[in-house]
């Protein structure tokens, strides 16, 4: 669903020039459960915002299902991105002076095709679905960093994306909602979405099928794991912090 081909990405120019991707290639397949790991500044976020076409890349090409995302005219890549991709944040963007649903249903409600009740009734399963249904009317700010990343994954959810790419989305959360919140990843994951992972935890990569360890901006070591079927989490947990080191 995506590839990457010979992708190199630099900041800056002249004296400030910085090779930030250095001819990365890789394909994911539909329905993949990726993990991207690597010390800061090995280019994680920034290849996932060129796979996500947030970012452009310097050289080198990169499809998103089927299409090179270069070759997309702005507003062609902003309807892909908001139809066919969803995004989970460390800390969710929600607003502060509109509600839970609302904060939800805020992207979606841009798509003049879809009826605001066809809406609200699929944000509302997705509450169900992420354990934070009855909160639709609670104020942003009386809401725990767990709620909060649930009302950002039904926010991620709602357009039916093809792919979830998630930078850091347990980053922020106590190890229990960070358990809960991966257990909601992997469920969409099994669902049938392509889920791609920035982390640091190697608790939250044991749970994917495929690890790409970045570092100074290639990927230089990859690994990957059986579905993850709730069993041999300890195993599969060791196997990953022995290849960080
Ligand atoms: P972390 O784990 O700290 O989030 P990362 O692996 O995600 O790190 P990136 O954010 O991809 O790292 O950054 C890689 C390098 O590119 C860093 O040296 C960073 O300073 C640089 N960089 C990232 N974004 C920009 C930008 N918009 N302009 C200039 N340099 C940038
Ligand atoms: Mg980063």
């Amino acid at each position: 669903i995506i590839t990457a081909q010979n992708i190199i990405k630099k900041f800056g120019v002249g004296d400030e020039e910085q090779v930030v991707l250095r001819d990365i290639s890789l394909t994911i397949q539909a329905g993949e459960f990726v993990a991207i790991m690597g010390p800061s500044g090995s280019g994680k976020s920034t290849l996932m915002h060129a796979l996500s076409g947030m970012d452009k890349v310097t050289e080198g090409q990169v499809t998103f299902d089927g299409k090179v995302l270069a070759l997309l005219k702005e507003n062609e890549l902003a309807d892909l991105r908001r139809n066919k991709m969803g995004f989970i944040f460390q800390q969710p963007t929600l607003l502060k002076n509109i509600n839970v649903l609302d904060n939800i249903i805020l992207p979606a409600m841009r798509d003049k095709r879809k009826h605001r009740s066809t809406i609200i009734k699929k944000a509302q399963e997705l509450m169900e679905r992420t354990g934070i249904s009855g909160l639709e009317k609670r104020d942003i700010t009386q809401m725990s960093g767990g709620q909060l990343q649930r009302a950002g994954i039904c926010r991620a959810l709602l357009s039916n994306p093809k792919v979830i790419f998630g930078d850091e989305p347990t980053g922020a959360l106590n190890s229990k909602s960070a358990k809960e919140i991966m257990n909601i990843i992997t469920q969409i994951n099994q669902n049938g979405t392509t889920v791609m992972l920035v982390t640091h935890d190697a608790q939250v990569a044991a749970k994917t099928e495929r690890i790409l360890f970045m570092r100074d901006g290639q990927i230089a070591t990859e690994m990957t794991l059986p579905r993850y079927n709730g069993q041999d989490l300890h195993e599969r947990i060791d196997k990953v912090t022995a290849i960080m080191k």
